[in-house]
Order: C-alpha cells, then structure tokens, then sequence
C-alpha cells in the first residue's frame, strides 16, 4: 500500500474543507471495509485519507414529516435493528440484514455502501423501490437525488471529489405494500449475490395499483425492472401474466460472466427470481 497522510477531521465542515482542498488526491474513508482492500490491492491509491468516523450528527436514524432520514455513518447492522425501520420500512432493515455476516454489517456505513457502488450489493436495491433519495453536500452547497441515480458504472457514482453523502432519506413503507428481498448466494454468506431482486407492490381490489421491482449483480449498475412493473401496473396478476412479466425481466439486466457463473445463466436466474418475487408480493406466495 502507497504511503498517504490520514486526515482526522471533527466537523462536517473541516472533512469538506479537506476534500476540496485535496481534490482527485483525496478519499473519503467511513468503515473502510472497501476502501482499505481496494487500497492493499492497488485497485486505488490516494494522498489524503480524510477519516469521517470522528464527525459528529452523521449516524442518526430519524423520523421525520418528509421520511425516515439515516445518516451516512449509520451502520449496516444499525439499520437491520433500528426500531423506527422495523415498524415504518421493513424491507429495508430485512435487505440491511441481508448484508454478508454480522461482523461486516458491524463495520460498514450506510453512505460508504452506497458510494462504492458494486451492482452486487444488497441495500440499493431496497432504497430503490422505496424511492429513497441521498443528500450529497460540499463546502459549495447541497443537492439531493434519487439513489436510483446514484451509480453510473461498476464502482461509480455521480458523487463529486469535493462531495459527501450525508445521509438518505427513506419514504415510509405504505402499510398496505407487501415486500420482499430475496438473494441469491450459492456460495457462502458473505459473498455477494449471485442475483437479487428487491419487490414492493400494493393492490387495490386485487389489481396492482403500484409495483416497484430492482435486480442487483444483473448489470453495471442497480436495474429497476420498468418494464416489468409496466406490465403488471393495473393488471390483476394472473400467473400467466406473473410469468410474461418475470420473462421481460431477462430483456432488462445485462450481466457479466464471472466466477458467479456465465451471464446467460444469471439472466435465467433473474427470471426465475422475479418470477419467485412476484408470486410473493402479488400472490402472498411464501419465499
Ligand atoms: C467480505 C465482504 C463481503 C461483503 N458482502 C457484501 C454483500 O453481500 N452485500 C453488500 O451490500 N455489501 C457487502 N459488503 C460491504 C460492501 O461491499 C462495502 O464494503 C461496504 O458497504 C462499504 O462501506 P464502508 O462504510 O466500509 O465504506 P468505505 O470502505 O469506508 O468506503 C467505500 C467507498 O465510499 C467512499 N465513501 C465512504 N463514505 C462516504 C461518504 N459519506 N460520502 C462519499 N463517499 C464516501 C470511500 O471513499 C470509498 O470510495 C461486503 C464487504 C466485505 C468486506
């Protein structure tokens, strides 16, 4: 690993100040559970180290009039047990849970996740059918944007050097919606997903009136099923019609051959679990 000098700032503020000064030479660092392999492996180097774990008021998990803001020094660990997410987004702290073992949801943060950017992760998924927005703020000012929009590529994101990503703020889970997470790890538990698909969906008179579905480790960013959801939208789910808009699913996802398995059986698996998805927000079909 190349030598660099580790920041230690105390206030938002100072770690902005940092990385505007330092620019490209610059790295933010929260749990380091990415950052520091990818550093050893030479995949990244960087000057400056600005630590952001001794910055206060980052770590909240809050419910406010406009949703359910977490903070970006939120662990993983404490979304999967936050009281306020368990009653008012269930599918998030069950997608949290989801994450590799304890020990590693112990370490990484919520707004480190989201800012490494691997398709392969488990919580953008989740955010993604919530509709969940990030807030990325410099010592220029703020902006906040879908989390749909976040990722550009494997392992890119929109974030600015100078920016960080303060915290997400999740709408409550409607109710009424059912939803589901289910991954697909054939490996051991704290590899990442083979596939994965995260469903929300509300009926109305047995009609869907609003499904949302996302695909991870099925192409170079987050995959929301639009496509899919389109054909469901107002439609009462036959199992017919569950299974053509499954189907569409293989259209939709464009993933890699890799030591996972070749891209045409992982676009087999995406159907196969949207279709299982599907079954169980529409149909109440168990997991
Ligand atoms: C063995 C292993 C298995 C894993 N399996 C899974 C899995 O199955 N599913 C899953 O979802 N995750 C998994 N993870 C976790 C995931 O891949 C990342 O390691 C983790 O989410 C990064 O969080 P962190 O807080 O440690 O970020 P860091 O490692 O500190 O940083 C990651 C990146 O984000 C930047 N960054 C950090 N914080 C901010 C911020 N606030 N604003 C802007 N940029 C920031 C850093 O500069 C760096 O580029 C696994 C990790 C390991 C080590």
């Amino acid at each position: 690993m190349r030598d660099f000098v580790f920041h230690t700032p105390s206030t938002l503020a100072e770690a902005l100040t940092l990385l505007e000064t330092y620019g490209d030479a610059a790295r933010p660092m929260a749990g380091g559970t990415a950052l520091v392999n990818f550093l050893k492996q030479g995949l990244l180097t960087t000057e400056h180290l600005v630590y952001l774990q001794r910055v206060p008021g980052l770590s909240d998990i809050r419910l406010e009039s406009d949703g359910i803001h977490i903070g970006a020094l939120a662990r993983h660990r404490d979304v999967e047990i936050s009281p306020i997410l368990r009653q008012h987004a269930p599918l998030l702290a069950d997608v949290y849970a989801r994450v590799a073992t304890v020990r590693i949801r112990n370490m990484a943060t919520v707004g480190g996740g989201l800012a490494h950017a691997d398709p392969a992760q488990d919580p953008p998924l989740g955010l993604i059918v919530l509709d969940a927005r990030v807030r990325l703020v410099s010592s220029g000012g703020e902006r906040t944007l879908a989390v749909g929009e976040l990722s550009t590529d494997y392992y890119e994101t929109v974030i600015q050097p100078a920016e960080l990503l303060t915290e997400v703020i999740v709408p409550p889970q409607p109710p009424t919606a059912r939803g589901v997470y289910l991954k697909f790890l054939p490996r051991t538990e704290d590899d990442y997903a083979t596939v994965a698909v995260a469903a929300l969906a509300e009926l109305e008179d047995g009609a869907c009136r609003d499904v949302r579905i996302a695909l991870g480790a099925a192409g170079p960013t987050p995959i929301r099923a639009t496509a899919t959801e389109q054909l469901l939208t107002g439609q009462h789910a036959s199992a017919d019609l569950i299974r053509r808009a499954a189907q569409a699913a293989a259209e939709q996802v464009d993933p890699l051959s890799d030591f996972r398995g070749p891209a045409d059986y992982k676009r087999d698996m995406a159907v196969v679990f949207t279709h299982r998805a599907l079954e169980r927000v529409l149909n109440g079909v168990p997991a």
